[in-house]
């Protein structure tokens, strides 16, 4: 799973964990919105309750104050009507007057059907009334008493007493005919009473009685609290509030208000009396009604506010450590730990949005000439110095939207914004000068220096394809490393026509040896001072199916490499053994062939015997073999060498030394080796100024005299005119072999050429 996976895959686990809170939350809210609901139903319950309460209570006294008042109207029935005069009818009433008193009534009057009444006064004077001079609230109940009906009055102001009354009124008959009407009032004092008779269990409720204009006739609390119930004109209510509140002092029917009271929520009942008009309004508020419930209700709130902000808080933690987490994951999986640079995973990441940009860059991979020698000379430590040292050049040098990693060891890629190789050397050259400059100062005991391969987009078939731009540079920076002369290269069709001839030996080599398409042209050697023909090296050709020509140069190389070089060349004794045993069977005289021999023949535990038997198989003396084997050779292990060739000659082969003056040529090697024949290698024939010819003239002379000291013949190379057959001539060089005499021709033109008429040259 790569690391965008896991990061959309964590965002979804997030976004499902944010869900989940989000849900949970809305479940403690609703939850919490249907215990307020409870509570709120609860409370409203119990005021329902209380204010039912109340209210019966004062039917009750309402009820026995009228059963009492009915009953003095029974004892006034017959006599009040007929008495002959106010004196008498004032004496009836006096008869009640106290009675009534102890009843707890303020006031007793009688009204007849003309509208006049009496009362007694304190001093016990019959005082005379007119009903129009009464309250309206209490000229109406006289006015239905006479009509027949028991009933009470609202509260209302009593002018005769000075204060606040509630009055009853109920008729008085003669016979069966209603002949006035008895009234009494009582204070309202008596409502207080009756609020204070019933305890209110909250110490922050309160109940009243309120007139249906919102006065209030009695309550619980003090004057000063009372600004509790002036609905109409409060600052704890809002106007429409205050409204509804006033309509319902007027309403018939009990309603329910919830409000908010100087920051605490408050609720209230207001219930009609229903023998008057008035209210019973019954308040509470929530902190003293239900410390527990309510408590209950905050410590749900608290809870859902404290998951939330938990929630929140988790999932920010979450975030952070994530983000922590995937810093250090992203620093350790896209970065090179000794340089913190981008390492070769990031670059390609980076290569391909880049790709997604524009198709027009270039990739440079560069390299530190000789690290591994420079690793071993300077100790690890400097080493890695000088590769943190090129990180910091490069990065300086690193243009907006460009970029680099070190892949490995010593190895830099870069990205640069370009695909003009003439800027990208031009930049690569900077860079490099850079970068041998911060070598120079930090590691002065070895100049460092660098190489680089470079590709562009416009190299690729594909532009879009990184994998065939990254091989191409690496094609290029192989032939930088070889090549001794530039330090850049870039990709180009050559190195990969090579690379392609390459891959084509490798996988075509076997085949191409089993089906006979390596094979052998001779070159012809020649006597210098008899002048005819002495011998003949084996070269190898590669004809493939298609006739096209390969040379040794090619394919010699990698088979010295892969090991296949130890296959061909015992094919190529086989081979000339085969030629000779023609030549033998032809009639005709045969001459030596020289058979190139690869160095790791001679470490072949086996090689020896295996030659015997090639050349037993083909009945060739072996006389007529000649082995070559390379200068290089004689220098890496002069013992083994030389006791391989001990066996040799034993077995008669004759053995000669290759290209000697080509490397490190050493006249002691000559003498520790015990060879047949020295090939002077024919760089010493390649014409140059007279001073230098002079001196190459003196050497060959002193090898070409110490070789016949030590009875060696000598063949001399690469004689391409006359004047270079003369020259090896007149320095006493036994043989000769170059294009002056022939090219290497198939061994089939060589028999007709030179082996037919022996000895012409
Ligand atoms: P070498 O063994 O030194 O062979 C001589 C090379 O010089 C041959 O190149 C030959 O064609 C070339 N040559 C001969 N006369 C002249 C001349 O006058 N002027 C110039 N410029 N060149 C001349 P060739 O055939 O391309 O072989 C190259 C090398 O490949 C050989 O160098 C030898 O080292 C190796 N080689 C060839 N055939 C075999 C083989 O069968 N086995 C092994 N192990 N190596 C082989
Ligand atoms: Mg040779
Ligand atoms: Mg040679």
């Amino acid at each position: 799973m790569d690391e965008q996976k896991i990061q959309s895959n964590l965002n979804k686990l997030l976004i499902v964990f944010l869900a989940i809170c989000l849900l949970i939350g809305g479940v403690a809210q609703y939850l919490f919105r249907s215990v307020s609901d409870l509570y709120i139903e609860s409370v409203q319950g119990r005021l329902e309750e209380r204010a039912h309460q109340y209210k019966n209570s004062f039917l009750f006294k309402t009820n026995s104050d009228l059963q009492t008042l009915r009953a003095m109207a029974c004892m006034l029935e017959d006599t009040i009507a007929e008495s002959a005069s106010a004196k008498a009818a004032g004496e009836r009433l006096a008869y009640l007057w106290d009675a009534s008193r102890t009843a707890g009534f303020v006031r007793l009057c009688y009204f007849n059907l003309s509208g006049k009444g009496m009362q007694l006064s304190s001093q016990g004077e019959v005082i005379e009334l007119q009903t129009e001079d009464e309250a309206a609230e209490m000229q109406s109940i006289i006015e239905q008493a006479l009509q027949g009906e028991s009933l009470t009055s609202q509260a209302f102001y009593d002018s005769n007493l000075g204060y606040n009354t509630i009055s009853y009124a109920t008729p008085v008959y003669t016979g069966k005919q209603i002949s006035g009407a008895l009234v009494c009032s009582v204070s309202t004092e008596s409502y207080a009473d009756i609020l204070s008779s019933i305890s209110f269990v909250s110490d922050v409720g309160a109940v009243a009685v309120l007139s249906s204009s919102g006065d209030i006739l009695a309550s619980t609390r003090t004057h000063q609290d009372q600004g509790f119930y002036q609905l109409d004109e409060s600052d704890y209510l809002d106007e429409e509030l205050s409204h509804k509140f006033m309509q319902a002092l007027s309403a018939d029917e009990t309603q329910f208000f919830e409000f908010d009271f100087n920051g605490i929520p408050a609720y209230a009942c207001i219930m009609p009396l229903d023998i008057c008009s008035d209210k019973i309004v019954i308040v509470d508020t929530d902190k003293g009604v239900s410390d527990a419930v309510s408590g209950v209700v905050s410590y749900a709130h608290l809870t859902g506010i404290l998951f939330a902000v938990t929630a929140i808080l988790f999932v920010l933690a979450v975030l952070y450590i994530n983000r922590r987490h995937n810093l250090q994951l992203r620093q350790v999986a896209y970065h090179d730990r000794l340089t913190g640079a981008y390492n070769r995973y990031k670059f390609f990441q980076l290569l391909d949005q880049r790709r997604k940009k524009s198709t027009e860059y270039a990739v440079a991979v560069i390299n530190i000439r000789k690290f591994k020698y420079i690793n071993e000379l300077f100790g690890s430590d400097r080493s890695n110095q000088l590769l943190k040292d090129t990180c910091a050049v490069l990065k300086q040098y690193m243009e907006q939207g460009e970029f680099f990693c070190r892949d490995t060891a010593d190895t830099f890629a870069l990205c640069l914004n370009t695909s003009d190789r003439d800027t990208i050397r031009k930049r690569l050259e900077v860079i490099f000068t850079a970068l041998k400059a911060c070598g120079k100062s930090v590691h002065h005991a070895y100049p460092v220096s660098y190489y680089g391969g470079c590709a562009t987009t416009e190299d690729c078939a594909d532009k879009n394809n990184n994998e065939e731009l990254m091989s191409h540079v690496m094609l290029a920076l192989n032939y930088a490393k070889q090549s001794q002369q530039s330090t850049i290269s870039f990709y180009d069709t050559k190195i990969h026509e090579k690379e392609m001839l390459q891959n084509y030996i490798e996988n075509r080599m076997e085949w191409a040896l089993e089906h006979g398409e390596f094979q052998m042209f001779l070159q012809p050697q020649m006597d210098l001072r008899q002048k005819r023909l002495s011998g003949a090296e084996a070269l190898v050709r590669w004809i493939t199916d298609g006739k096209q020509m390969i040379f040794p140069d090619q394919f010699i190389p990698i088979f010295e490499q892969n090991g296949f070089c130890i296959q061909l060349d015992y094919y190529m004794v086989e081979q000339a053994c085969k030629q000779i045993r023609a030549w033998m069977d032809a009639g005709l005289s045969p001459v030596p062939i020289s058979v190139n021999q690869t160095k790791l023949l001679l470490y072949e535990e086996d090689y020896v015997e295996r030659i015997c038997a090639i050349t037993q198989r083909y009945k060739v003396p072996s006389r007529y073999i000649t082995l070559e084997i390379l200068e290089s050779l004689a220098l890496e292990n002069p013992e083994r060498v030389s006791a391989r060739i001990d066996q040799l000659h034993s077995y008669g082969f004759r053995i000669s030394m290759d290209d000697f003056g080509s490397g490190y040529s050493s006249l002691t090697a000559l003498s520790q080796l015990p060879i047949d024949e020295l090939k002077l290698d024919r760089s010493f024939l390649i014409q140059a100024d007279q001073s230098t010819e002079h001196n190459r003239r003196k050497i060959l002379e002193i090898v070409i005299e110490v070789a016949q000291r030590l009875h060696i013949s000598t063949v001399a190379e690469g004689i391409e005119t006359e004047d270079h057959a003369h020259l090896m001539w007149e320095l006493h060089c036994d043989y000769g072999q170059g294009y002056y005499y022939s090219r290497p021709i198939p061994a089939a033109e060589f028999t007709d050429t030179f082996l037919q008429n022996n000895g012409a040259c």
